[in-house]
C-alpha cells in the first residue's frame, strides 16, 4: 500500500513535493487526481498527484494530504507523460506546466476569488448545509478569496465545497468577470408574421406618409431577394446594421417600423448555442485536392508527420474536414490546432456545420468556466469522438483516444510560447503528444516554416503540394509602389501612395473591400524633439512611447505605462515636439479624411482587447458593413472573406528591416499571407505593396509568388550561418535591477560556459530593448550541431549555470531558458 504521494503544485518550484499519504485516504489516491494539501504558512493549494510510492523521503517529516479531491484522474497518464517530456525539453518546471495547462476552475488556491453569480437563483434542496452558508457568505460580501471564506465559516477546507458551488453554477471566479464574457448577438430584422406573404400593397399603403420607413421596406425587400438568390440552403436573415445603410436611413426609422409592428427586431442565438446536430454534405473535392488527399494517406502508411503545403486559398480546409471525417468515424478523437487569432466563427461555423456535436472549441477568449466543461467532457466521454478546435494550450486537454492532430498555419509563431514558462511550441509539443497517441500529424501551410519544409524534403515528414487555387483561381496580382519615387514625385497623400487612394477608390466604387495591413498599432512610433532629438522613452523599459490619439496619451507596448503627452520638451524645454512614424490608428484618421463616405474600421490588439471586439469586426466585415479594414497582422491570418478585391501593404520596409536571422522568412510569410486574402472568390484579386526598396529578393519572391526560391536562399543562409534547423539553439535571458551587478555576472557567466562550450556560446548582449519593467536583461546564445546529444548539452549547460549561481548567492541574477527560440 502506498504511503507517499509524489504531487505537482501549480507553482513554479523547480521539484515535485512529497507528501504522506493517511490511512483514510489511500484507496482513493492515484496519479493524475488532485488533492489538497498545505504549502508554506497556512496556505492551500490544489495539487496534482503525479506518483504513489513506499519510499520515505529522507531527513524530513513529510506533510499528511488534507483530502483528495476527485473521483477519477482529471488528467490521465499520457498527460503526464507529456508534462514530464515538457519539463525536460523545454527546461522548465511541472508546476509551470500544470499552471498553463489547466483551467483555472480546476486548480483553486487559496488566494483564489470567487463571487457569487447572481445569475442563479438558490435552490435550498440543491445546496447542502455548509454550502449555503458559503453562499449567503457571498451574498452579503460582493468577493471573497477562498481563504477569507474559510475565515469566515470556520472551514479549514473550504476548496472542495468551492469545487462543487462551481460546478453547480452558484459562484464564477473573479478572473472570470473581469474577461467580461458575453456571447456575440447580432441584430436581425424580419417582417412580422402577419404581413409575411400578402399584404404588401396595404403595407406601403399604409406607410405613405413616412417615406423614410417605406424607404427601409423596400431596402428590406430588395435584400431578401438577393439573400435568397445565392444558393443558401436557407435565406440569410437580415442584419439591422446592412439594412439601414443599403436604405440610407437611422435607426428611428427602423424602430418606427417595429413600434407600427411591422418588423421585428431580434438578436440571433449566441453561437456557442447554435449547435445544431445537423451535418452538412461535403464539397467534392476538385481534382488538386484529391491528389494532395491521396498522397497525404500514402505517406501516413509509412510517416508520422506529413506537410501539407497549399497556397492561400487551395482549399487546404477541405482536406482536413476529410481526414476530420475518417477519423470521427473510426471513433477517434482529433486535435485541430490554430494559432489564436484565427479562431473566428467562420472556421467553428464551418465545422459545426460538417460535424455538429462533435465539436469543441477551447481558448482563452472563452470563459473558464467553458474551459473546465471541455475539459471534463474529455475526461467523463473517453470514447466518444470528439473534435477539438483550439489555440495553443489546448494540446493539455486530457485526450485518451487522440487519432489526429492538424496544425493549420504551422509557421504561425504564435504558436510558440514566450513568456512565462513553459516557452513551448505547439507543433512540435503536438507532434510529440501524436506520437504517445500512436496518432498522425497534418500540418498545413501556405508558406511553410524553414523547419518543417527541411524535414519535408529531408524525408522526415511527408509532403503533399497544392500550387492552384481552388476552382483555377488566378493568384492575386502584386504590384510594387516605389516610395522614394513617390515621395520625390510628391505623389504621396501622407502614407499613402497616389496609386494607394486611386485602388481603393476604384475598389470601392466596385462595392469590393479592402484590405490594408501595417505593422505597428498605435498613432506615431514616437514623439521626439525636434530641437535637441530627445525622444519620450518608457520609465520602466528602455524603449520609446508610442502615441496614441483615441487616449491622447504616450503608451508603452511593452509594460502598458502611459503618460501624458508632454507639450515642451522634458530635456530641453523646447515646444517643438513632433510625432514620428505612424501606426495603424493614425493610417485609420488620414483615410477618413481621405474618402469620408467609406466605412472604415482598424483590426489591432487596441481595438480587440474586449473580450467579443475581435470576433464582431469580423462578422460586420464579412457582412459587407465594413469598407476598409486596417489591421495589424491580425488580418493576415487565415481569413476567408470572399468579397476583398484589394489588400495593401503600407509599409513592407519595415518588415524586412528587422535585425533576427528569421526575419526574411517571417517577412515573406506575412507579405504572402496578406496578400492571400485578396480575391479568394470569383475574381482575381490585387495587392499594392508600398517600399522604399522595390527589388528588394523578398519583395520579388512575393510577387512571382517563389515560395521555393525563397526557401533555397534561407537554406543556404541558415547553414552557413549555423542557425536552425541546421543547428540547436538555447538562449539564456539573464535578467537583474541593477545593470553593473547584471552586466558583471553575465559577462562572468559567459566566461564560465565558454570553458565548457567553446566557440558555440554568443553574448552576452542586451537586446533591442535593454529593460524591461525595471529589469535589465542580457541574453547569452548557445548555438550547436544537431549532432551533439541535447541531453548532454543541456546538462551541461544546467550544472554550469547552477554552479555559477551558487557561488555568488547573495546577488543572484534570474535565469530564463528558452529552447528553440523563435
Ligand atoms: P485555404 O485554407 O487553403 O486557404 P480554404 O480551405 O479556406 O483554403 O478554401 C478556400 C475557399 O474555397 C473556401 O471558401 C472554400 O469554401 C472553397 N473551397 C475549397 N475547396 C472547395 C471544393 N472542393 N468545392 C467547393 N468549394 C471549395
Ligand atoms: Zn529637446
Ligand atoms: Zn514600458
Amino acid at each position: 500500500m502506498p504511503q507517499y504521494a509524489e504531487v505537482i503544485l501549480p507553482l513554479a518550484l523547480p521539484q515535485n513535493y512529497t507528501y504522506a499519504i493517511p490511512f483514510d485516504l489511500v484507496e482513493e489516491i492515484a496519479p493524475g487526481k488532485r488533492v489538497i494539501v498545505q504549502f508554506g504558512k497556512r496556505k492551500l493549494y490544489t495539487a496534482l498527484v503525479f506518483s504513489v510510492h513506499d519510499n520515505a523521503p529522507e531527513g524530513f517529516q513529510p506533510k499528511d494530504i488534507i483530502e483528495v479531491e476527485d473521483k477519477n484522474p482529471i488528467v490521465g497518464p499520457l498527460q503526464l507523460k507529456l508534462w514530464q517530456w515538457m519539463a525536460d525539453y523545454y527546461l522548465c518546471t511541472m508546476g509551470e506546466i500544470m499552471i498553463a495547462a489547466l483551467p483555472s476552475g480546476l486548480k483553486l488556491e487559496s488566494e483564489t476569488v470567487v463571487l457569487r453569480n447572481h445569475l442563479k437563483k438558490i435552490e435550498d434542496s440543491e445546496l447542502n448545509d455548509n454550502e449555503f452558508l458559503i453562499v449567503e457568505a457571498l451574498t452579503s460580501q460582493d468577493a471573497l478569496s477562498i481563504k477569507e471564506i474559510g475565515d469566515i465559516t470556520g472551514f479549514k477546507n473550504p476548496l472542495k465545497l468551492i469545487h462543487s458551488l462551481l460546478g453547480k453554477r452558484y459562484i464564477v471566479l473573479e478572473e472570470e468577470l473581469k474577461n467580461g464574457y458575453r456571447p456575440v448577438q447580432k441584430r436581425l430584422v424580419r417582417l412580422a408574421n402577419k404581413y409575411s406573404g400578402s399584404g404588401l400593397s396595404e403595407l406601403f399603403e399604409e406607410l405613405s406618409r413616412a417615406p423614410k420607413q417605406k424607404d427601409v421596406l423596400l431596402a428590406y425587400f430588395k435584400l431578401m431577394g438577393e439573400a435568397s438568390r445565392e444558393d443558401n440552403d436557407a435565406p440569410k436573415p437580415i442584419v439591422a446594421s446592412k439594412l439601414l445603410k443599403a436604405s440610407n436611413s437611422s435607426d428611428s426609422s427602423l424602430k418606427g417600423l417595429a413600434e407600427k409592428g411591422i418588423f421585428e427586431i431580434y438578436y440571433d442565438q449566441p453561437e456557442e448555442d447554435s449547435k445544431g446536430g445537423s451535418t452538412h454534405d461535403f464539397y467534392e473535392l476538385n481534382e488538386h485536392q484529391q491528389k494532395a488527399h491521396s498522397e497525404i494517406k500514402q505517406h501516413f502508411e509509412d510517416k508520422d508527420v506529413c506537410l501539407l503545403h497549399g497556397v492561400t486559398s487551395s482549399g487546404k480546409t477541405e482536406i482536413y474536414v476529410r481526414f476530420i471525417k475518417e477519423m470521427l468515424d473510426q471513433q477517434k478523437q482529433v486535435l485541430y490546432l490554430v494559432p489564436e487569432i484565427a479562431l473566428t466563427t467562420q472556421l467553428i461555423t464551418r465545422m459545426r456545420r460538417y460535424f455538429g456535436e462533435h465539436v469543441l472549441v477551447f481558448h482563452s477568449r472563452f470563459s473558464d468556466r467553458e474551459r473546465v466543461e471541455t475539459w471534463l467532457k474529455l475526461i467523463e466521454n473517453p470514447e466518444t469522438p470528439y473534435l477539438v478546435i483550439g489555440a495553443r494550450s489546448s494540446l493539455f486537454l486530457p485526450f485518451q483516444n487522440l487519432g489526429f492532430v492538424i496544425v493549420d498555419e504551422e509557421h504561425e509563431t504564435s504558436f510558440k510560447q514566450f513568456d512565462p514558462a513553459p516557452r513551448y511550441h505547439a507543433r512540435d509539443t503536438a507532434i510529440l503528444l501524436a506520437s504517445m497517441s500512436k496518432a498522425k500529424v497534418l500540418l498545413g501551410s501556405a508558406t511553410p516554416s524553414i523547419e518543417a519544409y527541411t524535414n519535408a524534403l529531408a524525408g522526415k515528414f511527408g509532403l503533399a503540394t497544392m500550387s492552384k487555387r481552388h476552382a483555377d483561381l488566378p493568384m492575386p496580382e502584386i504590384q510594387c509602389v516605389d516610395l522614394k519615387r513617390a515621395r520625390n514625385k510628391k505623389e504621396m497623400h501622407g502614407h499613402f501612395s497616389h496609386e494607394l487612394v486611386e485602388e481603393i477608390k476604384a475598389t470601392l466604387a466596385n462595392k469590393k473591400q479592402v484590405i490594408l495591413f501595417q505593422n505597428r498599432r498605435g498613432f506615431s512610433t514616437m514623439i521626439q524633439c525636434q530641437n535637441c532629438a530627445h525622444v519620450n522613452q518608457c520609465k520602466n523599459c528602455d524603449i520609446s512611447l508610442t502615441y496614441h490619439k483615441h487616449i491622447d496619451m504616450l503608451r508603452c507596448h511593452y509594460c502598458g505605462y502611459t503618460r501624458q503627452v508632454p507639450s515642451r520638451c522634458p530635456a530641453c524645454g523646447s515646444y517643438e515636439v513632433k510625432a514620428l512614424g505612424f501606426g495603424t490608428e493614425k493610417l485609420e484618421d488620414d483615410l477618413k479624411l481621405m474618402i469620408p463616405e467609406a466605412n472604415i474600421k482598424r483590426m489591432d490588439l487596441d481595438t480587440t482587447r474586449k473580450k467579443n471586439a475581435y470576433l464582431n469586426l469580423i462578422t460586420e466585415f464579412e457582412d459587407g458593413e465594413i469598407d476598409i479594414l486596417i489591421g495589424t497582422q491580425m488580418v493576415t491570418k487565415g481569413l476567408d472573406f470572399e468579397n476583398v478585391a484589394l489588400v495593401g501593404i503600407l509599409n513592407a520596409d519595415s518588415l524586412l528591416n528587422f535585425p533576427d536571422f528569421r526575419s526574411h522568412e517571417r517577412a515573406f510569410q506575412l507579405m504572402a499571407q496578406v496578400a492571400g486574402r485578396a480575391g479568394r472568390k470569383n475574381q482575381r484579386g490585387k495587392v499594392l505593396i508600398q517600399t522604399a526598396d522595390p527589388y528588394h529578393n523578398i519583395i520579388r519572391k512575393v510577387m512571382d509568388n517563389a515560395y521555393d526560391k525563397m526557401y533555397e536562399d534561407e537554406r543556404y543562409e541558415r547553414k552557413n550561418f549555423k542557425y536552425p534547423p541546421y543547428y540547436r539553439m538555447v538562449k539564456l535571458t539573464l535578467k537583474h535591477r541593477d545593470r553593473q551587478h547584471l552586466s558583471n555576472s553575465a559577462i562572468a557567466l559567459g566566461k564560465e560556459l565558454r570553458g565548457v562550450f567553446g566557440e558555440r556560446i554568443l553574448g552576452p548582449e542586451f537586446p533591442l530593448v535593454a529593460r524591461l519593467r525595471n529589469f535589465y536583461q542580457m541574453e547569452i546564445i548557445l548555438k550547436f550541431e544537431r549532432s551533439v546529444s541535447l541531453n548532454k548539452a543541456k546538462e551541461s549547460l544546467l550544472e554550469t549555470i547552477n554552479i555559477f549561481l551558487s557561488k555568488n548567492p547573495d546577488k543572484k541574477i534570474q535565469v530564463i531558458y528558452d529552447v528553440d527560440p523563435m
